[in-house]
């Protein structure tokens, strides 16, 4: 009994703990119907326009020691920053739990307040927006975790060794440093020396540039030489073996994609990564080159399922081709990031549909080239079973709220590329709709593009106007509705349009019935067709556009 009570105890002493942290997962997790209400931190922390964020990130240096028996860690952030308007308080964000050791500034006087999950750094005078600031902070602590995962997972390998990685996207990368979290803000350069204990390798985003050893310690420095998403800044730490996977780029010059594994693992990894030549080498093919040679392509074995980690993508350890045993389409989606997110970046956290809808859009476009149209069809029929349309795809603008545990909001990964899918199917013209994708990488590549000029974008490179459906996906929360009456005793199906699809210029569906497909032209007027008594009735959109079916009425 008293045991009993002890660890009830000790479960309202966690859970009161560390409710503050829970509130996301309160909030938004268990709220099945969107978001409605947004605190004022959430709206602080999000503000594209506050004038505290107005200025650009042109580096992070971090350097970061882990103490793994500890779980804490113990680190130095250096940002260097310009102003873009004249302004003497300037903005930054640090989780609360992380202790500030000491900081200095390139300018006198600057003084630094950190204030709950806010860095507040003010000086003297108004800085002029041409000139570069830096602001170096020592800090410590033991980063938070929630439900059971902090941006920090200590894991242990097989063998009970040491195996950490770092994952922030949905938690916050100021769980761990120092930095400015909004997505349109990315540093043109960044490094990372990571140091740990010496039987440890790390590997992080960038070029390894070297290695040193100091006492029981390693330090692996990392130099990361494009524009970087915040979120994407991390590291892996374990007993990892180097795979490396020769490449003949786009442009005739050899590459190597090198896959850091577990030592354990080699025999298998070497085996399932053969498949990342073939996947880059379409992706090449579609995106056109692989936006980051200089920093490499590297794949390593983390704690967690997987991660567009740029230049280094975190995969987990289950080494499975769920794709007709040849093909991990994980592994597809997270290389189709780097063309889709880290490339090409949504300008908020609202835009982030261009993320994980076009990643995951790109599944269906490496099936088709590698595989042929049917896994096109396949791939993208699947997509209908997990939309929800609950809340539409694309967010709230201006916010930043952790929504890593709402099933709505995930409507952003398979909607997201059901869209790009009709978009495709109006166009009617696969040369113009690829082509298109292709360019939008030339034009936008390293950029920051809002949903509103991604759509600008496409009706000027696709030659018409699609903005009436384009805006139909993003903005309402309903596809296209096909309402449908069947009548079993007469066996017949009544179908039309609820409303007109803007600019559909084919206007055919696809039903299979009894193994047979039979096309479906609809308009806004009913239509009928007889159906055979028993039989199941499919609604496939391989031909057609992404709707959804609005049962009117069944007479039977
Ligand atoms: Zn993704």
């Amino acid at each position: 009994m008293r045991n009993v009570l002890s660890k009830i105890t000790l479960l309202l002493f966690v859970l009161v703990q560390s409710s503050c942290y829970l509130t996301p997962f309160v909030k938004y997790g268990l709220n099945n119907e969107g978001f409605k209400k947004f605190s004022k931190k959430e709206k602080l922390a999000g503000n594209n326009d506050n004038p505290q964020r107005a200025y650009k990130i042109n580096r992070y240096d971090w350097a970061v020691e882990l103490i793994p028996n500890k779980e804490r860690i113990s680190g130095e952030m250096k940002i260097t920053f310009t102003p873009s308007i004249r302004k003497d308080t300037f903005m930054f964000d640090l989780q609360k739990r992380m202790k500030i050791e000491s900081f200095t500034s390139s300018v006198s006087g600057a003084k630094l307040k950190h204030k709950g999950d806010f860095l507040f750094l003010s000086f003297p005078t108004d800085q002029d927006f041409t000139s570069r600031i830096s602001l170096t902070i020592s800090y410590r602590g033991k980063p938070v975790k929630t439900l059971g995962e902090g941006p920090i997972q200590w894991k242990k390998d097989k063998k009970g060794r040491h195996w950490i990685s770092s994952i922030t996207e949905g938690i916050g990368p100021h769980f761990m440093m120092p930095c400015n979290i909004l997505l349109g803000n990315e540093a043109d350069t960044t490094s990372i020396n990571v140091t740990v204990p010496s039987d440890l390798t790390v590997t992080a985003n960038g070029q390894l540039i070297e290695v040193t050893k100091d006492d029981n310690k390693k330090t692996f420095k990392h130099l990361v030489t494009n524009p970087i998403n915040i979120y994407n800044i991390s590291f892996n730490a374990g007993n990892f073996t180097k795979i490396e996977k020769p490449y003949l780029d786009i442009n005739g010059i050899e590459r190597n994609i090198e896959c850091f594994v577990m030592d354990y693992n080699k025999e298998i990894a070497s085996e399932y990564y053969n498949q990342a030549p073939l996947i880059m080498k379409e992706f090449e093919q579609i995106f056109g080159a692989f936006p980051w040679w200089n920093d490499g392509c590297r794949f390593v074995e983390s704690t967690f399922s997987a991660m567009e980690h740029q230049s280094c993508i975190a995969m987990g350890d289950d080494y499975e081709k769920n794709w007709k045993d040849t093909i991990n389409t994980t592994l597809v989606h997270e290389l189709a990031h780097e063309w889709w997110g880290n490339s090409v970046t949504g300008k908020d956290y609202c835009d982030i549909w261009i993320h994980e809808g076009i990643a995951t859009y790109s599944e269906a476009l490496f099936l088709e080239r590698h595989l042929g149209v049917e896994d096109y069809s396949k791939r993208i029929q699947r997509m209908l079973f997990s939309t929800s349309n609950t809340i539409p795809i694309h967010k709230v603008c201006g916010v930043i709220y952790n929504s890593w545990t709402n099933a709505p909001d995930q409507d952003i990964y398979d909607k997201g590329a059901l869209m790009m899918h009709s978009l495709r199917i109006l166009v009617n013209d696969d040369r113009l709709f690829l082509n298109a994708l292709k360019q939008i990488q030339i034009d936008f590549q390293e950029k920051n593009v809002s949903s509103e000029e991604m759509v600008v974008k496409l009706n000027e490179l696709l030659l018409d106007d699609y903005s009436p459906m384009l805006n139909w996906y993003l903005y309402e929360t309903k596809p296209p509705q096909l309402e449908i009456k069947l009548d079993r005793i007469k066996s017949k199906l009544h179908y039309r349009w609820e409303k007109e699809i803007p600019l559909m210029k084919q206007q055919e569906l696809l039903m299979a019935m009894n193994g047979d497909k039979i096309v479906l032209n609809p308009s806004t007027e009913f239509q009928s067709m007889d159906i055979v008594p028993g039989q199941k009735l499919d609604f496939l959109i391989e031909r057609g556009i992404y709707y959804e079916l609005k049962i009117l009425e069944i007479l039977e």
